[in-house]
């Protein structure tokens, strides 16, 4: 794989303050691939202050121009496609195919969609005898994780440039090779110096100077809900705005008038998406106590499919297998009944973990409250609708979910549902529906038009 040794800030790779590295390690085999360097606060104040110098310009650049950069910007990521998928596999992990078409393609058509956006939005509007103009907020310091290394960027960064925001992007140190990738695109895209820059780092060093940073008017942030928080005290102290996309505890509600082999084979796969490290995924199924057992058969049988190396690829580091693998022996400890996988890692090299299935799981168990970030799924029982909904809704989560059922009944158990985002009867993901969390899940949207207005501001003008 390739690996830049330097930063890139202002329009150029540039040598890091320091000297430290991050060594970038495949999960699926356990080899090194990549050493990038691990930035610091100096990396990060030469990053800000190169965005903030960029701003003006890129802020009073019309909004069809910035369009057209944003389109370069995709064209650049299409046109390394198969480098992306490639770099995302090795750093990640995920199986080539799901490289290709999700970890790949989404950002590619994501950027698409914030071209197009850029170039249609009414930046301007009238309010009685008002006319209210809507600016960019200024530099924003993004801050991504692993789990869609490219997706995370490209969520935060193309409607940050569509806003006419300058932008300086700490990714996580999992996955810098992505984020080295999709600096490039920017670079061959030709967006002005400055306006898009890169630090990479650790959490605590790069990620923490960049979210405590004066000069940041805007701190976007995807992770942890700890971290976010942390984020989120941080900027209230300094009067600043801020975006937080964090965990999640979703809910699959499968009524009695579902079809049941699909809900439950359809919420399997959810659940073993991206090898179970997908914030929104669907990890806690809850069927009516009628067809609970059949539910846990049909379980069984679908998440065979699931086999690690083919299937389903490792976690992404030997921390997170270790974690996940800790969160099944809790659900074991608590009385949760395994029917299929369990703690034992399935293959001797990588850090896969067993594609698993808890039935007998009630609501305070620990596995059915906190995220686990892996292939893992709780089955829980519940009386009657009434009781579903409670259920689903005893999280601190609130960020996606699904219903299934006759779609009615479906939607008013949605309507209900105390949570960004719910899938009826298997409803496609949509890369222009606000995207973010209720609860603790987060604060701020992503994606499409609702995506787009985080990174601005109103002035109004009285007439
Ligand atoms: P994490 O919070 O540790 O890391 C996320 C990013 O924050 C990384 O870039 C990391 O370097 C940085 N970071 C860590 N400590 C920091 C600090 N003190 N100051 C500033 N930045 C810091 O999360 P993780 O363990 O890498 O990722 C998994 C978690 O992310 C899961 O809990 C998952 O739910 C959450 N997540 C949420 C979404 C979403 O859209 N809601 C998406 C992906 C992941």
């Amino acid at each position: 794989m390739k690996a830049h040794d330097g930063m890139y800030i202002g329009g150029q790779w540039r040598d890091a303050a320091g000297a430290d590295t991050i060594t970038v390690v495949n999960p699926a085999d356990e080899q090194i691939i990549g050493q990038v360097p691990a930035g610091t606060a100096d990396d990060v104040d030469a990053a800000v202050r190169a965005a903030r110098a960029a701003f003006p310009a890129w802020a009073a650049t019309p909004p069809a121009e910035r369009a057209a950069r944003i389109a370069a910007v995709r064209d650049a990521l299409a046109a390394r496609a198969d480098e992306i998928a490639a770099t995302v596999t090795a750093e990640l992990g995920a199986p080539p195919k799901f490289a290709q078409a999700v970890h790949t393609g989404l950002p590619v058509a994501v950027a698409g969609s914030y071209a197009e956006l850029a170039a249609s939005y009414a930046f301007e509007e009238k309010v009685g005898n008002s006319t209210v103009l809507l600016e960019p907020v200024g530099v924003v310091g993004a801050i991504t994780p692993w789990n869609y290394p490219l997706h995370q960027i490209v969520a935060k960064v193309a409607p940050a440039l569509a806003a006419g925001c300058t932008i300086v992007l700490k990714p996580a140190e999992d996955t810098p090779l992505t984020a080295q990738l999709f600096a490039e695109a920017v670079d061959e895209a030709g967006l002005p110096a400055g306006v898009f820059n890169l630090v990479t780092g650790l959490g605590a060093v790069a990620g923490q100077a960049l979210a405590e940073h004066p000069g940041v008017d805007l701190v976007s942030f995807t992770g942890s809900t700890a971290v976010g928080r942390r984020i989120g005290a941080t900027a209230g102290a300094a009067v600043k705005r801020v975006a937080l996309e964090l965990g999640g505890k979703s809910a699959n509600v499968i009524l009695p008038s579902a079809d049941l082999p699909k809900a439950v084979a359809a919420g399997i796969a959810d659940v073993m998406r991206n090898s179970g490290q997908s914030c929104n995924a669907q990890t806690r199924m809850l069927v009516h106590k009628d067809q609970y057992d059949e539910a846990v058969a049909l379980a069984v049988e679908a998440v065979a499919a699931y086999v690690p190396g083919e299937r389903i690829g490792p976690l992404v580091s030997a921390k997170q297998q270790q974690r996940v693998r800790g969160y099944i022996e809790t659900g074991v400890a608590e009385g949760a009944r395994i029917v299929a996988g369990g703690p034992e890692a399935p293959r001797e090299t990588g850090y896969y973990v067993a594609p698993t299935v808890f039935a007998d799981v009630t609501p305070e168990m620990t596995i059915a409250q906190e995220e686990i970030f892996g292939p893992v799924v709780a089955i829980l029982r519940y009386e009657d609708v009434d009781d579903a909904v409670r259920i689903a809704n005893d999280s601190v989560y609130g960020l996606g979910g699904a219903v299934w059922g006759e779609q009615e009944e479906a939607v008013a158990v949605a309507r209900r549902m105390d949570t960004g985002q719910v899938d009826i009867n298997g409803g496609r993901f949509n890369l222009l529906a606000p995207f973010g969390g209720y609860k603790r899940s987060g604060v701020g949207r992503e994606l499409g038009a609702h995506g787009l207005t985080e990174y601005l501001q109103t002035k109004s003008l009285q007439f």
